[in-house]
């Protein structure tokens, strides 16, 4: 644990001549602003450091917006994207009148809901381990004129490239959709640039495993970074997203954690490994179904009863709907089961060995704000154990297989925003009880969602409703 001491000296120390300091706002934007080492004392980590809150999307209006951020000492690290020497800290947002959380600051209802974990002696720890994919596109706006009549869309469907933007010319090493996973150079042509990105991201205290293509071809890819305590993740998250964007950026390409950028081929998921620890102990690990505990069943439960509601905060875009659907290793159903990827909880094998006992919930996508998304599936496990929500049999067949009328026994995903905004409007005592989410918070979340994305889409042709 670093104390504001620490950064001071290390300030001082490494001649930092500049403190960024970096905030999520509620759609999952990284915020920032520099100041000056000068402006930088013990104080602001107590304090915070004043802004105006009132431009930033669902914060306050204009006549009430004086806020300050408070870094976080433990989240520092140099800024690797930054010309001149600049230490960057992640922030929570405090009202400074009461020195207070602001309760629309995602990453204090993060904050929260560990907070409430502990008040319920359920565990005084959660792990999350999100698996976010992305595409790697080339960046049109780096150099327009390469790509002056460069592009056509087949639009012929069932072909090999159907419905993608395809670059003309020579075809050679082009891998047919769904299989990007997972041959190598000249096949696989982001190799240097993933490596970039995985070794800058350890440079910024992001504990790195791997990385590799993935299924969609096109350049779909994902690098692995170690689990987190739940505020943890969530940073890291944020600092993975910043440095593949801006690695990509240098490589003159653009990067999209989008669900369903590519018609056809697999959408990018942001599967979530999760598990509950108390006094240093998993209590995930049992010996019921696939080596988990009553416990892990009943939070299995939780997710799969609350999933209806909770995708509005895990998969909170339109095109995150696009890609839940059959065929593309993206969940459908609201069932789990080990080893099986068509079920949207999926207990991974771990061996013998307790503390990797986990679950995955592979519903979530990349648009979600982490905070808010690990704070709603830590609420629906918990409300799953404390009521102990039965999950039912598991489903050990591959779901995309199943007759109709054996599938119908089986709950879906939502199949929009709306209809999973629609079921958080009536299903969010979960998220509220302990304290974690406000009201305000839940209304202003739908508000914003239907009058931002929902409805402004559903008003707007779209190119495919030119081909009926
Ligand atoms: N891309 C798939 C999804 O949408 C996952 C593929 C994988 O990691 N096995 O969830
Ligand atoms: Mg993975
Ligand atoms: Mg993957
Ligand atoms: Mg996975």
């Amino acid at each position: 644990m670093a104390t504001p001491q620490d950064i001071l000296a290390w300030i001082n120390n490494e001649n930092i001549e500049l403190i960024d300091l970096k905030f999520i706002d509620t759609p999952g934007i990284w915020q920032h602003l520099t100041l000056h080492k000068s402006q930088i004392d013990e104080s602001s980590f107590t304090e915070g450091v004043a802004f105006d809150g009132s431009s930033i999307r669902g914060w306050k209006s204009i006549n009430e917006s004086d806020m300050a951020m408070v870094p976080d000492p433990d989240t520092a690290w140099i800024d690797p994207f930054m010309e001149h020497k600049t230490l960057s800290m992640v922030c929570s947002i405090i009202e400074p009148r009461t020195g207070q959380p602001y309760s629309r600051d995602p990453r204090s209802i993060a904050q929260k809901a560990i907070a409430f974990l502990q008040t319920t002696g359920l565990g005084d720890t959660a792990f999350f381990g999100p698996e976010a994919e992305f595409f790697i596109f080339d960046d049109v706006r780096y150099d327009q004129n390469q790509h002056e009549g460069y592009y056509h869309v087949d639009s012929n469907e069932g072909t090999w490239n159907s419905g993608r933007v395809e670059p003309g010319g020579n075809l050679g090493y082009k891998p047919r959709n769904k299989e990007g996973y997972f041959p190598v150079a000249p096949t696989d042509t982001s190799q240097d640039m993933r490596s970039e990105m995985l070794l800058t991201m350890a440079k910024c205290g992001v504990p790195i495993e791997k990385h590799h293509h993935e299924v969609a071809t096109g350049g779909q890819c994902e690098l692995g970074i170690k689990f987190g305590t739940l505020v943890q993740a969530a940073d890291w998250l944020m600092t993975y997203k910043y440095v593949i964007k801006n690695v990509a950026r240098k490589y003159g390409k653009s990067i999209t954690f989008m669900p369903k950028p590519v018609f056809g081929d697999n959408g990018s998921g942001m599967h979530c490994h999760q598990s509950i620890w108390n006094n240093g102990q998993p209590t995930f690990a049992g010996d019921m179904y696939a080596g988990l505990s009553q416990t892990a069943l009943w939070y299995i439960g939780g997710i799969l009863k609350h999933a209806p509601s909770l995708l509005a905060f895990t998969n909170p875009t339109t095109n995150s709907y696009k890609r839940l659907v059959p065929g593309f290793e993206a969940p459908v159903n609201l069932a789990y089961s080990q080893g099986n990827r068509s079920a949207s909880v999926r207990i991974p094998l771990s061996g013998t060995n307790p503390k990797a006992k986990r679950l995955e919930f592979r519903c979530p996508d990349a648009t979600s704000n982490p905070y808010l998304a690990f704070a709603a599936m830590l609420c629906a496990g918990i409300d799953g154990i404390k009521n102990q929500i039965d999950p039912g049999s598991p489903l050990d067949v591959d779901i995309y297989e199943l007759s109709p009328e054996e599938l119908a026994k089986v709950p879906s995903t939502p199949g929009s925003l709306a209809e999973a905004l629609k079921n958080l409007e009536t299903d969010h005592a979960y998220l509220t009880l302990g304290g974690v989410f406000t009201e305000d918070f839940i209304e202003s979340w739908i508000s914003y969602k239907l009058d931002r994305e929902v409805i402004p889409m559903s008003i707007r042709p779209h190119p495919y409703e030119f081909m009926l």
